[in-house]
């Protein structure tokens, strides 16, 4: 830690005016918008490009159409009106090489100092690599990367995932897929296809009402015929190498078990805007406050874009109906003398 302390002491300030955190959809439109108004800016992404996306279930179809899913005026052609996640990889991708956008993968921000002074808003940001001097932030760090744990004993065993990814790992076996939204149900029909003897655990008393509209008498269908089975109203209460607990209206039951898919949600990383001096809501949302036009918070110099301004609402806000954050943002850039 000390040489680390010591390292980054070594280490030269990059002056850049904007740093954009989190190469997602809306960061990459961020991008593009301040590249287009001559505004000069660094992307910083603690993974690969579009690293959300690139960490959903291999073979998932988004909801959306893929002119939706558009950014910057870019064409997404994709084979089926819907695209699939490898057709919008690809097409992010494109989209990254074609306007040259400035990103560094793989370099997570730690720390932002804020050392504004009369003379206008002006950060320190440090990474695990380098240090920058911008004078405007834009964060779209997104919702993926904090799963809502279950809290149970045995939830960090091996065969306990909350990041579901392709079903051939589970074929043959007997697996618990915890949760009743769409993530749940996917991974039910896709295990269950693939030969996985499928329970789900959901604690509330129905399938989730946002599963999509197609999907939807599929898994019904499935649990009526008795192919998936269901516990609704029910909890896990213990995972153990072979077995778990459920606490079920009807009592305790013990399943044997070999694999556990806990598809329960996911949360922002909120205390990063907390650290940032980033007002919240007071609400169980925790809705960060920002000025709508605009999308400054209440920090000057700080932006917020994506998914994130929707605080622990994370079905607001989506790639469809936030991409328009990053016109707004760099209009408000330029109106405040940055760019051409
Ligand atoms: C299974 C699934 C299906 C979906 N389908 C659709 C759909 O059909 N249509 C739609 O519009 N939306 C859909 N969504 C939602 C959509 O993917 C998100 O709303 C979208 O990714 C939000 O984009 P974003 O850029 O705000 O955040 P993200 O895509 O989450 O990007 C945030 C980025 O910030 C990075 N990051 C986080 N913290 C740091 C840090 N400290 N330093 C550097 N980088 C950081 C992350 O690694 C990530 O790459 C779906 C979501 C899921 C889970």
């Amino acid at each position: 830690m000390t040489a680390l302390r010591a390292y980054l002491c070594d280490m030269a300030e990059t002056e850049v005016p904007l740093i954009i955190i989190g190469a997602g959809p809306i960061g990459l439109a961020c991008a593009l918008e301040a590249k287009k108004a001559g505004i000069g800016y660094l992307v910083l992404e603690k993974g690969s490009l579009v690293n959300s996306l690139f960490n959903y279930p291999s073979n998932m179809t988004f909801f959306s159409t893929s002119e939706r899913l558009e950014i910057g005026d870019v064409p997404f052609v994709s084979n089926n009106p819907k695209p699939t996640r490898s057709e919008a990889l690809e097409y992010y991708r494109r989209v990254k090489t074609v306007f040259d956008l400035r990103v560094n993968l793989f370099e997570e921000v730690t720390g932002v100092e804020n050392i504004s002074n009369t003379a206008g808003s002006r950060f320190r940001v440090t990474s695990g690599r380098a240090r920058y001097l911008c004078s405007k932030i834009i964060v779209c760090t997104g919702f993926y990367d904090i799963p809502y744990l279950l809290d149970v004993p045995g939830e960090n065993l091996p065969k306990v995932t909350h990041y579901y990814k392709e079903p051939h790992p589970y074929a043959f076996r007997k697996v618990i897929v915890i949760g009743s939204q769409n993530s749940s149900v996917d991974a039910a029909l896709e295990t269950w296809r693939k030969g996985a003897e499928v329970t789900m655990v959901i604690r509330k008393p129905e399938i989730g009402t946002r599963v999509k509209y197609w999907v939807r008498p599929d898994i019904l269908n499935r649990i009526g015929e008795g192919s998936i089975k269901v516990y609704y109203n029910s909890h896990v209460t213990a995972i153990r190498d072979t077995e778990v607990d459920i606490r079920t209206p009807e009592g305790e039951l013990t399943l044997p078990n070999d694999a556990v898919i806990a598809t329960t949600g996911y949360q922002p990383n909120l205390d990063f805007l907390r650290k940032l001096g980033i007002r919240l809501s007071e609400d169980e949302v925790m809705c960060p406050v920002v000025n709508e036009a605009s999308q400054e918070t209440n920090v000057p110099g700080i932006y917020l874009a994506g998914v994130i301004c929707g605080g622990m609402n994370t079905h607001r806000l989506f790639i469809e109906n936030s991409r328009v954050h990053a016109t707004s943002i760099i209009a408000d850039l330029r109106a405040g003398g940055l760019g051409r």
